[in-house]
């Protein structure tokens, strides 16, 4: 049985000990809950637990999911995303933390266009370098900030990665360093409409690692709704 109540004082306290040991208010820190492949009223026990942030990665499965969904939670999408789906993301989601191609940030704009509102977006860097992973290269990062940054219903807010599996969380944390640097060398660019105030990194197991590095978004699912049957 898996006590979701539980499981988020946990983590919430793993996250606070973490700032602490490196000075930081842990007031920066976003826990966003990953309930994808989990049910509704998961959702609606970690929210009634005092959990506000929720991460889902399906389209298909946000669309079926979040009408059910009754307490006012805010969604972040954080998976691969099709440009053809954006529609029906428009206006439902806080933040898009998975734009890593010019043709797919247009998509956004376009959208979020029709309802007069601004999308907030993280690019995705493929940090590792993986040939299986999404994410924008990181010496074409700086370029393609550039072209979407113009777009003009769309706000920059920082950078999000998706580092290489390894059950050792310090193998991660060279990763999550380089995401904070890539972090601060686009924002001495000073890009208009560019903010890199958030930084998206760490998962269930290591997430404490990311929040020493700077993490202010963490997405963490196993470890708050149990292991998910489907593959991911
Ligand atoms: C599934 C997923 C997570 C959460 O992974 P856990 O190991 O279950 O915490 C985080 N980020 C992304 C992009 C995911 O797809």
């Amino acid at each position: 049985m898996n006590n979701i109540p539980a499981n988020l004082e946990r983590i919430n306290n793993q996250i606070k000990n973490a700032c602490q040991k490196v000075g930081r208010n842990p007031k920066e820190v976003k826990l966003i809950a990953v309930s994808k492949i989990k049910p509704a009223e998961q959702i609606e026990e970690a929210f009634h637990a005092g959990q506000k942030y929720f991460g889902e990665s399906y389209v298909q499965e946000f669309r079926d999911k979040q009408p059910l969904v009754e307490s006012p939670v805010e969604w972040h999408f954080i998976g691969g995303l099709q440009s053809n789906k954006v529609k029906y993301l428009r206006g439902k989601v806080a933040m898009i933390h998975s734009v890593d191609r010019l043709s797919l940030a247009g998509e956004i704009s376009n959208q979020w266009g029709k309802i007069d509102q601004v999308a907030n977006i993280l690019l995705q860097v493929n940090v590792g370098d993986e040939l299986s992973k999404s994410g924008c290269a990181p010496d074409d990062l700086a370029s393609l900030i550039q072209s979407i940054a113009p777009l003009p219903n769309l706000k920059i807010c920082g950078l999000m990665c998706l580092p290489p599996h390894s059950d050792d969380p310090e193998q991660v944390r060279p990763y999550f360093k380089q995401l904070r640097q890539l972090s601060q060398q686009i924002e001495k660019l000073q890009i208009p409409n560019v903010e890199m105030t958030e930084l998206s990194m760490g998962m269930s197991g290591d997430f404490a690692v990311a929040v020493e590095e700077g993490a202010t978004l963490v997405r963490v699912g196993t470890a708050i709704f149990g292991a998910r049957i489907k593959k991911v």
